[in-house]
């Protein structure tokens, strides 16, 4: 493998849905048919002119796009060292990326003449990203949820439920977010003529990694304009958390091809990577296969998969998208890990500071800039993406503060 030259001209995934080793479609016999029919119909619809303005028009006028990118003035000078600017995912409607690609899904479910939407969660904001497009296009919509899960988010629950999503409680394995995967691809395959799976990241089968960064990589494209209007260039680098990997995907891809402009995924270290409480997959796992598609993943010296831990409910997943795990062998991008502690430290400093409260997932992401920005210029320019806000975290933050609300 030459290192650099898939980077130039980079035009992945190929026909078969592979990021070079990495990717593809590893499902049941039954489930190939209903994938084949969706990326026909994604590929016919990607390159329709009325397709992509109806979903611009509802990113604008539903979601709220563009969202603004800004310059975090006190956090930079009170850290020293390089600039901080933020895109701020978390003013979209519903308060993080994950609807970008749910309204991309949605549109697409009503071209193919779907009237039911399924999904898999695990925090449950994919959970209610679908829930509220689908409730705006009137469609029904069930979804996967762990029950374990569905006792420790029971807001989110709620949520879903005003929405007039029905939440289907799962009860293998585990009882979280794999297996919530597992059995809403069950679903899919028995009900295949009028429903459509809304996966929640870039996992699963080809097309799905493709298709959840296409819709994501609005704001990566709308960060390519913001920067130069603003400082008249590029940034230096671009952080993002990463958990399946969308928000990240959705602002790397755009760059790829722009080789000075770094580009760093920031995994979930929780109590540390040496205490194998984590859900840093691309830091400490090895590739194998899950989900449909073959990419590194937690798991154990036979193979099987590892629970995983992290203080963000988003972030903990035992895999990755295959791009990612692309982009980390092939040297274009960088994966590092923050633990629990260094993303509530930062969950606090850009509260305090700039009067806006992240997420948890999005705090990994800060925490790494607080990190390398004081070893910069004060010309260097590092782009975080505020992949969402943090009210959904409020009793998370408060309880490991010790503080009853
Ligand atoms: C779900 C979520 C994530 C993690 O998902 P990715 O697919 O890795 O982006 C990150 N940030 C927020 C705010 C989320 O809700």
């Amino acid at each position: 493998m030459q290192m650099n030259e898939p980077l130039s001209n980079y035009n992945l995934p190929d026909g078969e849905g592979h990021y070079g080793p990495y990717g593809g479609v590893f499902v049941a016999e039954t489930l190939m048919h209903a994938l084949e029919d969706l990326r026909k119909n994604y590929h016919t619809l990607r390159q329709d002119k009325a397709f992509m303005e109806e979903f611009s028009s509802e990113l604008k006028n539903y979601v709220g796009r563009p969202s603004p990118i800004y310059y975090a003035k006190r956090l930079s000078e009170e850290i020293g060292g390089a600039q901080i600017w933020l895109k701020r995912e978390d003013l979209n409607h519903t308060g993080a990326h994950k609807i970008n690609n749910t309204m991309g899904q949605a549109l697409l479910a009503r071209h193919m003449g779907k009237t039911r939407i399924i999904a898999e969660t695990g925090a449950g904001q994919h959970g209610v990203a679908s829930a509220t497009v689908a409730a705006r296009y009137g469609m029904d919509c069930v979804v996967y949820m762990g029950s374990e899960d569905i006792k420790r988010q029971a807001t989110n629950v709620y949520r879903m439920k005003l929405l007039g999503a029905k939440v289907v409680p799962v009860e293998s394995g585990s009882r979280t977010l794999k297996d919530a995967l597992n059995e809403a691809m069950r679903d899919w395959v028995t009900n295949v003529s009028d429903t459509f799976y809304i996966i929640g990241t870039v996992a699963g089968p080809h097309p799905y990694p493709m298709m959840v960064r296409d819709f994501n990589s609005v704001v990566g494209e709308e960060i390519k304009k913001q920067m130069p209007e603003q400082i008249g260039r590029h940034p230096d680098a671009i952080v993002a958390c990463v958990g399946g990997g969308s928000n990240a995907m959705g602002v790397f891809y755009p760059y790829i091809e722009n080789q000075d402009v770094e580009l760093i995924g920031v995994e979930a270290g929780g109590s540390g990577i040496e205490t194998g409480k984590h859900a840093a997959t691309l830091c400490a796992g090895r590739p194998g296969v899950l989900h449909g598609n073959r990419t590194y993943l937690i798991q154990d010296s036979n193979g099987q998969i590892v629970e995983t831990h992290s203080i963000s409910a988003g972030l903990d997943y035992p895999g990755v998208g295959p791009e990612h795990s692309w982009l980390k062998d092939n040297g274009r991008a960088e994966y590092v890990s923050v633990t629990d502690q260094e993303a509530l430290d930062a969950f606090h400093k850009l509260t305090r500071v700039e009067g806006i409260i992240p997420a948890l997932e999005t705090a990994h992401a800060i925490a790494h800039a607080i990190k390398i920005a004081p070893s910069h210029q004060k010309n260097k320019v590092i782009l975080v993406n505020l992949s969402g806000r943090g009210d959904k975290d409020m009793d998370t933050v408060a309880k490991v503060s010790g503080i009853k609300l």
